[in-house]
């Protein structure tokens, strides 16, 4: 498999219509480029959670997710990089047909067991699992691991020029990182993915309690919930890429792109503000969309 590589990564400046026009500055950290699969901020949110394995002496690791997610494959990916054994506890039934991510995953050795969406939400490990053998990542990497190993993010860049650093949101453990991150003087933007996420400020918040003030949490932009989209993303999608070339996901950084482009417009940020905009990746999650959908 080919291995992580964050020296790959890159900071691109962005020419697009909407921020010239509203006479801001956007770049982009390119975390996509890691790795095919575990790409972006999935590998910095498990980092110190496979440091702490490695010293705790447990036989796996066991984690969650749904059929289509980063965390699901990133962690099976990176497991078997590093010969690790693990386990994924899957939301659903399992389908007549697997979905290339889940796919992946069991390629990646990871064993797959399905729960039902009702389990699911109790965390409920099958009945049979050897639990306590396993070393658990909770769903997303959520949590303060994930938030320190996400911090790290942006050790990669020379982030005091920025005064906005703005990311998509699932479970907030990105965004708790990068407010730990960022200096007193920046606002961290973040685009909730998810409908109505009434609970993702106080996620954050109780991974980083401190830094709240530089935190602005945008709603608007979910699409209607978590992976859903309409034509005008993916047009929006296609049309970023012309002018930047840069390729988004239609789950997190689509919306990322779209709802800044959008906020620009509409006068969000000030004049000569300069963002840096964190690319976490999530691009795997494009297969589920018929071909030629988009152009990348
Ligand atoms: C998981 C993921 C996110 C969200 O990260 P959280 O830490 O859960 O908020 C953003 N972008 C991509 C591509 C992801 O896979």
């Amino acid at each position: 498999m080919q291995g992580i590589n964050t020296e790959n990564i890159t900071v691109d400046q962005m020419h697009y219509p909407a921020f010239t026009e509203a006479g801001i500055e956007a770049d982009v950290l390119r975390l996509d480029r890691i790795h095919a699969v575990v790409s972006g901020n999935k590998w910095f949110k498990l980092r110190y959670y496979l440091d702490d394995f490695k010293t705790n002496g447990k036989k796996g690791i066991l984690t969650f997710g749904g059929a289509w997610s980063n965390h699901i494959i990133a962690t099976a990916a990176v497991c078997k990089q590093y010969g690790i054994e693990s386990i994924g506890v899957i939301r659903g039934e399992e389908a007549a047909e697997l979905s290339p991510t889940l796919i992946a995953a069991r390629d990646y050795d990871m064993q797959l067991y399905f729960i039902s969406r009702a389990h699911y939400k109790q965390k409920q490990v099958p009945a049979g699992l050897p639990v306590h053998d396993y070393y658990i990542i909770p769903e997303g990497g959520y949590g303060y691991k994930g938030m320190e190993g996400a911090a790290t993010i942006l050790d990669l860049v020379d982030k005091d020029p920025y005064t906005h650093i703005c990311c998509a949101a699932g479970t907030g453990t990105m965004t708790a990182g990068l407010l730990h991150a960022s200096t007193a003087g920046q606002q961290v933007t973040a685009v909730s993915v998810l409908k109505n996420n009434t609970g993702l400020e106080a996620a954050i918040q109780s991974l980083q309690p401190s830094s709240l003030a530089k935190l602005n949490i945008v709603h608007d932009y979910s699409f209607d919930g978590y992976a859903k989209y309409t034509t005008g993303l993916l047009q929006f999608m296609n049309d970023f890429y012309r002018h930047t070339t840069v390729p988004s996901d239609f789950v997190y950084t689509g919306k990322l792109f779209y709802a800044l482009a959008d906020l620009a417009l509409k006068g969000y940020f000030p004049v000569n503000s300069k963002l840096l905009l964190i690319h976490s990746g999530g691009l795997q999650g494009n297969a589920s969309l018929d071909k030629g959908t988009l152009i990348f």
